[in-house]
């Protein structure tokens, strides 16, 4: 079966990938100013937008975002949607909002002034002013082009959510401007996507092109889509910087009086270096240029908080940036752009953060902590995160309202195994980390990877974590405790530094089976499928946007090989480059490239409540021996797959294998085994394992990257520890486990003697 396996896969993909689109389709051209107004925290600005419509029928009208307006009052849907946790930390003072004060169309050398309105297409809520309708005298025929000049004021809101104001003097300038919709063709008809801010779902717009020009107070460090200023005046006590920037469908900067600077770069790298010899190999598969994978000069900009400016956060950030430029570049295509702006968000004598870690075109946030742990992997996970969407979400321009899991899904599994290759495993790799906060104990308790069979931690979840002092943030609901974090301070980070606190091997960090454990804990009654706001919860919009997404992925790898996986990855994300991927361009593609077998396991892995759980349900004789034996195989879910079983008997030196196929109806399967007159007998069954990790499963033949799996193929499988059967129990887990148990709680006594 290997065999047979092996040289379908070997085959190359029946089509070539077409060469790297260069520039995207240039819908729309927006020439800005800003003028910010420092002490009254607003902007003014200006807009000259040409617009054109690229569907192929008319319009007579115009749609508009303004977000800002979510945070103008408790009313909005933003607010409503959020909770009344966070509508309660929002004080007077600390609303924002956006006015489009004049909107003209140009006409014939003149001008037409055009009238707003808002509209609530997605729930009809009257006090949301998210969305404005511009109705225009005479409709833009298809392929005809619009000019319109706009003035418009924008309040900044407190940046409780990304954009605004935040303590320290800092202005974070996302979504800032009156920003179109994306015009779109149905049923022959042109419709306006253009939905109002939601709490929970993210943004959708036209590439197109940005020359902004910000006036800002001289003191003032900028940071901006577009990276180097193309113009950099000071007079006065002002500064005007000039930003120009294509094919990206966003514009967002940064400006505040604390941000330090620090520009380094990113040599580049050629494809025929690369370690892990995936670049050789989809080269190779889709019958490409290795030398078109090599990656560019890229210039990185980070701009710290003072307070975090010392040279190891500056070293952090850096390596992280540069793993990621290499890690995506080398297997997506060369990020296209020249510079690349990293913000450390601020954050307020509190601790809370303000801006928190987001991606815009060239420009992300990421920031870090005031003593970054050695083990901990902030900032470089979030910055490994933000950048990743500048394929997913940047390049590969997917409607987010949506699609929410076609950049967050794609790019939380991209990230968890560009954190795996840059900063775990392989013991060549100095850094290996071991995920701990500052105070080891109680990241424990919140890390439900389960490295160990038997799950020894969980008893860590009763620790009495309400009894800790000084309590700052909740730990979140969703892994599955109950709890307060301690605040940093240099005493924790010295206990934290402490092996017998902070070393437990079996948390070692794995963000791979931090996803899957993650998506597992998690209610997911919606399909994968459904638009981000219409989800029941902010819980399943998390699983199903990214944990689910990137659970899915990693076992569709494991059943597809490595290098065929690979190649269709880089080939969906060309096909997707500078263009608006939907989730059905992504099941058409993984149809195409990895066959239906994939298709159909994914389409089915995205449905409701889907969960996979083979277990060995029964063996009889239960003692395993005997002329005749029956092991049945159940799955306790709904979400079938190909199934490999493992037998081992003590007559034989060789494993036998059965499959249970994907097709079927039935949730058990009856393997009966009889010893046959002229064969030698097979003795006591020894072990039975479903989909057993490791070489010599039949669908594992391939070897894979990161392979730590405790399962061959399905790592969605919810619960791994019923795959397994053996006549004779091992004691050595539970004894390993309780000798480790005793020895942490002698360790407590013996720290608590010690503090008291
Ligand atoms: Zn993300």
């Amino acid at each position: 079966m290997s065999r047979l396996l092996l040289s379908v896969f070997a085959t190359t993909l029946p089509l070539l990938a077409q060469d790297l689109a260069k520039s995207s389709a240039r819908v729309v051209a927006y020439e800005m100013t800003a003028r910010l107004d420092a002490p009254a925290r607003s902007l003014r600005g200006t807009q000259r937008i040409v617009w054109r419509n690229q569907t192929g029928a008319a319009t007579d009208e115009l749609r508009f975002h303004l977000y800002w307006n979510a945070f103008a009052d408790r009313d909005s849907t933003f607010m409503r949607e959020a909770g009344a946790a966070f509508r309660a930390q929002w004080e007077d003072g600390d609303f924002g909002a956006i006015t489009l004060e004049r909107i003209a169309q140009e006409v014939d050398g003149g001008r037409r002034e055009l009238r707003v309105e808002f509209l609530q297409p997605d729930d009809g809520n009257p006090k949301d002013r998210t969305v404005a309708r511009v109705k225009l005298a005479t409709p833009i025929a298809p392929g005809d082009s619009i000019t319109l000049e706009t003035e418009f004021v924008a309040k900044a809101p407190k940046a409780l959510r990304r954009a605004g104001w935040a303590p320290g003097g800092s202005f974070f300038c996302m979504h800032w401007f009156p920003k179109l919709g994306v015009l779109e063709q149905r049923d022959g008809r042109a419709e306006w996507n253009c939905p109002q801010f939601h709490a929970n779902t993210e943004f959708f717009a036209d590439f197109g092109s940005f020359v902004v020009t910000l006036d800002v107070p001289a003191g003032f460090v900028v940071g901006a889509s577009g990276g180097r200023a193309s113009l950099d005046q000071a007079s006065g006590d002002r500064r005007v910087l000039r930003y120009e920037i294509a094919d990206v469908h966003d514009f967002a900067w940064v400006a505040g009086p604390n941000f330090v600077e620090h520009i380094e770069t990113f040599a580049g790298s050629h494809a025929a270096d690369d370690h892990t010899g995936i670049a050789p190999a989809v080269a190779r598969f889709l019958g490409i240029d290795l030398a078109t994978f090599d990656l560019p000069k890229t210039e990185l900009r980070l701009l710290l908080q003072a307070e975090h400016d010392t040279p190891e956060q500056v070293r952090r950030h850096m390596s992280a940036a540069r793993e990621a430029l290499w890690f995506y570049g080398m297997r997506y295509g060369p990020w296209p752009y020249p510079v690349l702006t990293m913000v450390d968000p601020a954050r307020d004598a509190k601790g809370q953060g303000y801006g928190g870690g987001m991606e815009y075109p060239t420009l992300i946030t990421c920031g870090t902590d005031l003593r970054p742990h050695p083990r901990k992997l902030t900032p470089e996970g979030v910055t490994i995160h933000e950048f990743g969407h500048q394929y997913w979400y940047g390049l590969s321009a997917n409607d987010e309202f949506r699609d929410p899991w076609l950049d967050e899904g794609l790019n939380s599994y991209s990230e968890s195994r560009a954190q795996v290759l840059a900063f775990g495993g392989d013991s060549t790799v100095p850094r290996r980390p071991v995920r701990t906060s500052e105070f080891g104990a109680i990241t424990l308790a919140a890390v439900a990877a389960p490295t160990v069979p038997g799950d020894p931690l969980r008893w860590l979840g009763r620790l009495p974590l309400e009894r800790l002092p000084a309590p700052v943030a909740e730990v979140g609901s969703d892994l599955g405790i109950r709890g307060t974090l301690i605040p940093q301070s240099a005493l924790l980070s010295l206990l934290a530094a402490q092996p017998s606190l902070a070393s437990f091997r079996e948390v070692e960090a794995h963000p791979e089976w931090i996803d899957r454990a993650r998506f597992l804990a998690s209610d997911v009654p919606d399909s994968m499928l459904i638009p981000g706001w219409q989800m029941i919860s902010r819980a399943s919009y998390s699983a199903n946007a990214y944990t689910r997404p990137a659970t899915i992925l990693r076992t569709l790898e494991r059943m597809v090989g490595r290098d065929r996986w690979w190649a269709f990855l880089r080939r969906f994300h060309t096909d997707a480059r500078f263009a608006h991927p939907t989730a059905a361009d992504f099941i058409t593609a993984l149809e195409r490239d990895c066959g239906t077998e994939a298709a159909g396991f994914f389409r089915s892995a995205t449905e409701p409540m889907a969960r996979l759980d083979y277990a060995v349900h029964s063996v009889s004789p239960a003692d395993g021996r005997g002329p005749e034996q029956s092991v049945i195989v159940r799955n306790f879910g709904t979400l079938r797959a190909e199934v490999g079983v493992r037998f081992r008997f003590e007559g034989r030196q060789q494993p036998e294998w059965r499959t249970i196929p994907r097709e079927g109806t039935s949730p058990w399967t009856e393997f009966r085994f009889r010893d046959e007159p002229g064969q030698p007998p097979r003795g006591r069954l020894n072990e039975v394992w479903i989909d057993p990790p490791g070489a010599g499963t039949p669908k594992t033949a391939e070897a894979f990257e990161a392979d730590d799996a405790l399962a061959g193929v399905l790592v969605i499988d919810a619960d791994l520890r019923n795959n397994v059967w053996r006549a004779r129990l091992d004691p050595r887990p539970s004894q390993y486990v309780a000798i480790r148990a005793l020895l942490q709680a002698q360790v407590r006594l013996l720290f608590a003697a010690l503090i008291g």
